[in-house]
């Protein structure tokens, strides 16, 4: 398996400390990641996908609505290799 997301957070965090060397930097998180539980856990990234679409009420009227729809990755958005089926990299 690639250790794209954790190679990141440490560039990210280490790039952010020479920046502001005053500051004490903790560490740098990439957000929208799930453990995929079908695949032994693995940590993937995701992408939340706004969906707009109008609705007809029961009087006749026309609403604007939205829903989130999380989409997962079937590969690495860093280094583009294919998650394989047991957390893996091809
Ligand atoms: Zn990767």
């Amino acid at each position: 398996m690639c250790d794209c997301i954790e190679q990141i957070q440490n560039k990210i965090k280490n790039n952010f400390s020479k920046r502001h060397p005053e500051s004490n930097t903790k560490e740098a998180k990439l957000q929208n990641l799930y453990f995929d539980t079908e695949d032994h856990w693995v940590v993937k990234p995701y992408m939340p996908l706004k969906v707009e679409y109008e609705s007809k009420t029961k009087k006749g009227t026309i609403q604007n609505k939205h829903e989130i729809v999380n989409m997962q990755v079937r590969y690495c958005p860093f280094c583009g290799k294919s998650y394989k089926e047991k957390g893996e990299c091809k």
